[in-house]
C-alpha cells in the first residue's frame, strides 16, 4: 500500500514540500495537493502589480503547469480539518492521509479595524493590490498611510518597501512636493533583527521625507482619518493597508491554533497530533512569515518523511535562516539575510543596495517558477 500525504495548501509551503516528496519517491508515494485558487502568486509580486510594473495576469503561476510523479493538485476548496482523524473535507469531498501536512498560509482578519476591507484599501490580497493599483493613477498629491493593522505580519520589510516604491511612483508623476507619505508600524523598527537593515532603510526614509511612526498599529480608518492605537490620528487621502494577518478560518475551527496560530515544535514543524505538520505561515514558530522559510520549513518537513518512509532516522531541524530582498527605490534592491534558529537569539546580515541585486531578485522567482512549474 502506497503512503497517502495530504497537502493542505499549494503556496510556498505546499510547493517546495510535493516537489521534493516526488523528486525522492515518484510513483511509489500518493501525494494529494489540494489549493481553493486555480494559480501561485510570490508574494512581492503584489508590490510589483500595486505600482504598474505589471498585470494581474502577469503575476499568476498557473496550477495547470505544476506536474509531478506521484503528485496529485486539486482545486477544492477546505472546509473541514480532523487532525485527530487525519481526515479533510472540502468542497469536493472526503480525503484521509497517513501523513497531514497543513500548509494554508495566513489569512487577514479586517473585523478588528473598522474601515479596512479586503480587496478596497489594502495591497496585501491580489484583489486588493489590483484594485488599489486602478486606483492610483487618480492619486494627485496629499497624505498617504501605509500602514499596519497588527503584527505579527507577512514579510516584515513589504511596507517599507511599499513606502520607497510610493515615493518613487509620486516623484515619476511630479507629485513628491504635494505628497506626504507616513508608514506605521507595531514594530519598533522596520526589521527589528537586522539593526543595520533597519539602519539603511530610515535613512532612505529620511533621505525622501517618509515618516516612520514606530510601535503603533492602525485602530480604524474613518473618511480622510486614520486612527492609532495610541489615540492619536493622521490625516489621509491615500490608505495602503496591512491588515491583520492570523490562521485561516478553517484552520481555527480545527481546534490547531492558539493566540490564532498553529503551536508547533520550531525545529521539526509537529503539531501536537502524531503525523501532523503544519508549515509554513501559519505555524508559530518564531521566524518571520516569509515565503522563504516556509520553504525551508517545507524541507525540513518532507526530508523527515523521505527518512520516515525509508525507515531511516528523522534528523533534519528546520534552518530558520533565509534570505530577504528589499525594494529600495530607485531600481535598486537591498538583501537581508536572517538566521533566526542556530544562534542564541536572531542574527541578520545587511547586503546594501544596488542594482545588481535586482538580478539576484529575479532569480529567486525564475528558479521557483522553473523547479515548481518547469517555466
Ligand atoms: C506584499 C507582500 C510581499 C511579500 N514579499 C515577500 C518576499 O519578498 N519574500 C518572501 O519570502 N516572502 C514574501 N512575502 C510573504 C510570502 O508571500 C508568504 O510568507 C508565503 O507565501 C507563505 O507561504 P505559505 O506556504 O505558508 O502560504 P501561502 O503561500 O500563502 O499558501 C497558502 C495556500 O493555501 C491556500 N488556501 C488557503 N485557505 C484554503 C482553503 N480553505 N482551501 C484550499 N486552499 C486554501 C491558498 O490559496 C494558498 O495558495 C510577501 C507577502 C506579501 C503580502
Amino acid at each position: 500500500m502506497k503512503k497517502k500525504i495530504l497537502i493542505l495548501g499549494a503556496g510556498f509551503g505546499g510547493l517546495e514540500m510535493s516537489t521534493m516528496l516526488s523528486e525522492a519517491l515518484g510513483d511509489s508515494i500518493d501525494v494529494t495537493l489540494i489549493d481553493k485558487s486555480d494559480s501561485f502568486v510570490f508574494g512581492y509580486a503584489k508590490l510589483d502589480m500595486l505600482f504598474g510594473r505589471t498585470s494581474e495576469a502577469g503575476i499568476r503561476n498557473s496550477y495547470a503547469s505544476f506536474s509531478k510523479p506521484g503528485v496529485k493538485l486539486l482545486r477544492e476548496t477546505i472546509t473541514g480539518i480532523d487532525a485527530e482523524a487525519k481526515r479533510v473535507t472540502t468542497t469536493a469531498g472526503v480525503h484521509e492521509a497517513d501523513i497531514l501536512v497543513v500548509a494554508l498560509g495566513a489569512d487577514y482578519d479586517v473585523s478588528s479595524t473598522p474601515g479596512v476591507v479586503l480587496g478596497v484599501n489594502e495591497f496585501y490580497s491580489v484583489p486588493g493590490a489590483a484594485h488599489m493599483a486602478k486606483l492610483l493613477p487618480d492619486f494627485q498629491g496629499g497624505d498617504v498611510v501605509v500602514g499596519i493593522c497588527g503584527a505579527p505580519y507577512k514579510c516584515p520589510p513589504a511596507p517599507a518597501e511599499c513606502a520607497l516604491m510610493m515615493h518613487d511612483y509620486v516623484t515619476a508623476r511630479g507629485l513628491a512636493d504635494k505628497t506626504r507619505i507616513t508608514l506605521v508600524n507595531p514594530l519598533p523598527s522596520p526589521v527589528p533583527p537586522s539593526p543595520d537593515t533597519s539602519k539603511a532603510i530610515m535613512a532612505a526614509f529620511f533621505e525622501r521625507g517618509i515618516t516612520f511612526i514606530p510601535n503603533t498599529r492602525v485602530a480604524s480608518v474613518e473618511g480622510k482619518t486614520v486612527h492609532l492605537d495610541n489615540g492619536t490620528s493622521l490625516p489621509c487621502d491615500l490608505f495602503l493597508g496591512v491588515p491583520k494577518n492570523r490562521a485561516a478560518d478553517v484552520v481555527i475551527a480545527a481546534g490547531l491554533t492558539e493566540g490564532g496560530w498553529v503551536p508547533v515544535d520550531p525545529l521539526t514543524l509537529q503539531t501536537r497530533y502524531p503525523g501532523v505538520y503544519a508549515v509554513g505561515d501559519l505555524a508559530n514558530t518564531g521566524v518571520p512569515k516569509a515565503g522563504v522559510y516556509a520553504e525551508g520549513a517545507a524541507r525540513t518537513v518532507a526530508t523527515n518523511i523521505i527518512s520516515q518512509l525509508r525507515g531511516e532516522p528523522e534528523t533534519a531541524r528546520n534552518p530558520g535562516a533565509g534570505s530577504c530582498y528589499i525594494e529600495f527605490g530607485a531600481n535598486r534592491i537591498a538583501r537581508v539575510d536572517v538566521d533566526f534558529l542556530s544562534g542564541p537569539k536572531p542574527f541578520g546580515t545587511f547586503h546594501g543596495a544596488s542594482e545588481a541585486l535586482r538580478v539576484d531578485k529575479e532569480h529567486f522567482g525564475s528558479s521557483r517558477r522553473a523547479r515548481w512549474f518547469g517555466l
